[in-house]
């Protein structure tokens, strides 16, 4: 019997909750009173202050379903979404605790009971990781964990592998409470493959199969700013099990999105164009591989936007020009972008895969369901802002890049051709206002080009007057072999920050300020004045 994500879901509630923990909810993505953190990142993060010493709760072990984002800070997984298998940007983490309760012996044993004897994984594919200490933190390898996965599991020794701080000594941010890990990874492959690269040769390296599934943290230390390891009074677990990812597993997919999770959304998004959703990889050799798995990428990429967009919302985070707001918005952007351009969707439509995503979601997640209507609202708003300048600045970015690419290669000619494209002149006097001529001009687009980056300038008048986030004219610019000259781009930016805040000295209304600073609220917010604004709502 094929389990579905529900199921799977409770399943791993019961399990814990038979072991007397305690169910609680998710915590929202906005965390709470932790200005380190933009978003919440893991199940741990509500649990913070009972690990350092400073909280309590009626309850030594708990067990829950926690929303996460990674697409900022110390976890950013944005850039792999829709390219891999199995990074997301929004996930669920599922996670059992103990608070100086239980530890190692118990956290080991149970999650092999939970995987392969209630779950039926294949053991022969499970991979246990330990860390191998370090000097620079004073640390010993983890061999009390690696002793225990051999007593407290049947795993196959040689299945078991020592791996650096990087993968396994976990920590939420720069600071805050963190401790060696132990990972379970699963290799996917079929049995060839397995036959010809041992799995243990492909942990930890990226592989579409080859994957981690949840992490078992030894919480006993609280990093410091200063990179040094106070140790706290009490030894804690706290674990994370990607949900999406052990759905694929019991699932028999080699990708999370072909679970029942996404299905709905992609086939949802399927049916607003003429592509359709074709699962699986092809060696993209060809431009019809190509082109298929551009579609592909292009459609993930609209699933995974469209639960972080959502679920954000649904938490109270409103898109906006700072903070977190404008995490969300950059993130919305590039969804449309990804359905405009490479599926031709001209129209708001975004805000109809939110019916979809409720469908499968809103039963466990019922702020989500209860806040639908405006959560669509406020998604078709912004779609509707964006495309009324996306167009024009796909137009521009297009007129703009065939240069750039000649005068990488070879520059003289390409140059006096664009003299002569008029409506290529007027764009670059819109973008190079500094240059006192058209040849200082000319030079100063050559100066970028020739390195094969898209100018600065024009990534300026991308964000200023098309509203462009600056990450998204990086990632077209990638999509085309091309660079983004990011130094000119920092200069203009920080020059219309400090005109706007020069600006902002006079007639400035208080009220209205705090009433920004209360949207824009966040570690990266930075109030830029009333300028910014107004250039940016006129340029969505
Ligand atoms: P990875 O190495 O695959 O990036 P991680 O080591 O960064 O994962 P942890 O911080 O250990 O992840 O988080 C606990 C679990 O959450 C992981 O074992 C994985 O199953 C899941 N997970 C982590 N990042 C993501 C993501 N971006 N999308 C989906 N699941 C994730
Ligand atoms: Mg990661
Ligand atoms: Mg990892
Ligand atoms: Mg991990």
């Amino acid at each position: 019997v094929q389990r579905t994500s529900e199921e799977i879901r409770d399943e791993f509630l019961r399990f814990f909750e038979e072991k007397g923990h305690e169910i609680v909810p998710s915590a929202s993505l906005v965390p709470e009173g932790d200005a380190t953190l933009l978003f919440t990142n893991a199940g741990m993060n509500q649990f913070k202050d009972v690990f350092l010493g400073s909280g309590q709760r009626p309850y030594t072990r708990a067990v829950d379903t926690q929303k996460c984002l990674r697409v900022s800070g110390k976890h950013n997984d944005l850039e792999e979404v829709g390219h891999d298998t199995y990074h997301h940007t929004f996930f669920e983490m599922l996670g059992n605790w103990s608070f100086g309760d239980y530890f190692k012996r118990e956290a080991i044993r149970w999650a092999w009971e939970l995987l392969v004897e209630q779950w039926g994984l294949d053991p022969e594919r499970l991979y246990a990781t330990v860390h191998e200490g370090d000097e620079d933190l004073g640390l010993d390898a983890d061999d009390e964990a690696a002793e225990l996965w051999k007593s407290e599991t049947p795993l196959n020794p040689d299945h078991i592998l020592y791996e650096p701080s990087k993968e396994n000594f976990w920590m939420m941010g720069d600071t805050g409470p963190c401790g060696p890990c132990s990972e379970i990874h699963v290799d996917l492959r079929t049995d060839a493959e397995r036959e010809e690269i041992p799995g243990r040769e492909l942990v930890n390296k990226d592989h579409p199969q080859v994957m981690e599934i949840w992490n078992l943290v030894f919480i006993q230390y609280n990093a410091q700013p200063d990179g040094s390891l106070e140790t706290l009074a009490d030894q804690h677990v706290d674990t994370g099990m990607g949900f999406e990812r052990i759905c694929a597993v019991l699932q028999g997919k080699s990708s999370t999105y072909d679970t029942d999770l996404f299905a709905p959304i992609l086939q949802a998004t399927a049916d607003l164009c003429p592509h359709d959703y074709v699962r699986g990889y092809d060696d993209v050799d060809t431009d019809e591989a190509g082109e298929r798995e551009r579609v592909r990428i292009a459609m993930r990429v609209i699933a995974d936007h469209i639960r972080t967009i959502a679920f954000a919302i649904s938490d109270g985070v409103m898109p906006g020009n700072a903070g977190r707001g404008y995490v969300i918005r950059r993130i919305l952007r590039r969804a449309v972008r990804y359905g405009y351009q490479t599926l031709g969707l001209r129209e708001p439509f975004l805000h109809t895969l939110v019916d979809p995503l409720v469908e499968k979601m809103g039963g466990q997640f019922e702020d989500l369901a209860g806040q639908q209507d405006y959560v669509e609202r406020m998604i078709r708003s912004e779609e509707e802002s964006f495309l009324k300048t996306l167009g024009t600045g796909i137009e521009i970015f297009d007129r703009v890049t065939p240069y750039v690419e000649q005068a990488s290669n070879q520059s003289g000619a390409v140059l006096d051709e664009m003299r002569d494209d008029g409506k290529m002149m007027d764009l670059l006097q819109k973008a190079f206002v500094d240059a006192s001529d058209r040849d200082e001009m000319i030079d100063d687009f050559a100066a970028a080009a020739s390195q094969g980056d898209v100018p600065g300038q024009i990534a300026f008048l991308l964000h200023d007057t098309y509203g462009f986030p600056i990450d998204l004219t990086q990632l077209m610019a990638r999509e085309a072999g091309l660079g983004v000259d990011m130094d000119a781009y920092d200069d203009l930016m920080q020059r219309q920050k400090d005109r706007a805040r020069s600006a902002s000295h006079f007639d400035v209304d208080q009220s209205e300020v705090h009433a920004w600073q209360e949207i824009s609220d966040g570690e990266s917010s930075v109030f830029v004045g009333y300028d910014a604004i107004i250039v940016d709502d006129a340029a969505i």
